[in-house]
């Protein structure tokens, strides 16, 4: 079993990852990114191409015969101004490796060097996903349509994403949704404007509106099991002219977040119901636009437990299990067409000041955390390789 990482790949890897710190891109920009991954691939004779305009597909193809694992990195990085006062902070004002994939992108490199150099004892082929623009517009299904989990044919795939929550050194594996689905509605109530004082001539969108908003709190409250994880919330509301005058129309946009997809794709029946209801009370009407995000992350709960007993067993690496959390990731749609695992990899290290969650301008990454991540990555890839992982 070889999952050591040479210190060679380690130092490497670190020094990939304040490259494409200092320069971070934007989703769908990130062709030094690009160049980077191309340039690493090439130099380790690793076979690659490129979808989805900025995204890389490497394959290592390993001796012996065996399945096929994908290991997905992202590349893209947040429109911040960086204040962490790391050495290798970015040089591109306003722009910001914040939630640290420069070090995924750098990790999954490593773990491509480490399974070429150990070749001969690989069973099966890894692919190696390089995505652009996970933060959005999303660059998941564009890899995906152009072929990425297709040739070969990925039988189970896993990523890493760096974690203040968990301790430097320290993997989380949690079988079933991992995070939310973050999904946008837009209403708008139309009633007939009038007077202030002839409320009889007109129908007030105004009250209308406000048994809405109320009436929409029992989908959390009333219409779903509370053991399930759901929220509901209504961000604005806009409506009127003056204090005299009826109010035609309110407007209003919410986001509703889920982490079961069977709840999740009841949702939009839940609203539609209660807002037509209440408007047909009010004499009313209503328009709604659902906009669906990405989905939740649901880690296949056999690969998740067969995985982190052998990280445990086998490498040796602490494992935990996290609660979900309900941030968004579109590695999502990896998770949907085969069985999937989205691993955490703790940063946390107060002496390095490694203790700011995400998207904060002071979020800092412990790169102590970059060997742990490798060695993951190369395990599952083994692990999925020559059978020690059994697929469904
Ligand atoms: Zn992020
Ligand atoms: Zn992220």
């Amino acid at each position: 079993m070889s999952t050591t990482v040479t210190d060679d790949t380690a130092a490497r890897a670190i020094e990939i990852r304040r490259e494409i710190h200092r320069h971070p891109e934007l989703g769908f920009e990130e062709h030094n990114t690009q160049a980077i991954v191309e340039r690493e691939l090439s130099a380790l004779g690793i076979e690659h191409r490129r979808v989805a305009a900025t995204g890389v597909v490497g394959v290592v193809r390993g001796a012996l015969p065996g399945h096929v694992s994908g290991l997905r990195a992202d590349m893209d990085a947040l429109p911040i101004n960086e204040d962490s006062g790391e050495a290798c902070s970015s040089q591109v004002a306003g722009k910001m490796h914040a939630c640290g994939h420069d070090a995924h992108t750098a990790m999954l490199l490593g773990a491509a060097r480490e399974l070429q150099r150990t070749r001969d004892t690989l069973h099966g082929s890894v692919v190696l996903l390089f995505q652009p623009a996970e933060e959005g517009p999303g660059g998941a299904l564009p890899m995906i349509e152009a072929g990425a989990m297709d040739d070969p044919k990925i039988e189970a795939v896993a990523m890493l994403h760096v974690d203040s929550r968990l301790a430097t050194g320290t993997i989380g594996i949690t079988p079933g949704p991992v995070n939310a689905a973050a999904d946008e509605f837009h209403l708008t109530i139309r009633g007939k404007g009038g007077h202030g004082a002839a409320p009889h001539k007109a129908i007030d969108a105004i009250p209308c509106a406000a048994a809405t908003v109320l009436a929409l709190q029992n989908i959390a409250a009333r219409e779903t099991d509370p053991l399930s994880t759901i929220v509901v919330t209504i961000g604005t509301i806009d409506g009127g002219y003056r204090n005299n005058v009826i109010a035609d129309i309110v407007k209003m946009s919410g986001t509703v977040r889920t982490q079961d997809p069977a709840l999740r794709e009841g949702v939009e029946a839940k609203l539609r119901r209660i807002v037509d209801g209440v408007a047909a009370a009010y004499g009313a009407q209503t328009s709604l636009e659902m906009l669906y995000g990405y989905p939740p992350v649901v880690n296949d709960p056999a690969l998740s437990a067969a995985f982190a007993s052998y990280a445990q067993e086998e490498v040796g690496l602490p494992v935990s299990a996290p609660p979900p959390t309900m941030g968004g990731e579109d590695f999502a749609y990896f998770a949907q067409r085969a069985p999937g695992l989205m691993m955490r990899l703790g940063i946390y290290n107060e002496a390095r000041g490694s203790v700011h969650a995400g998207h904060s301008p002071q979020f800092r990454l412990d790169e102590e955390a970059i060997p742990t991540g490798i060695r993951t990555l190369v395990a599952f890839a083994r692990a999925v390789g020559d059978g020690s992982v059994p697929l469904a």
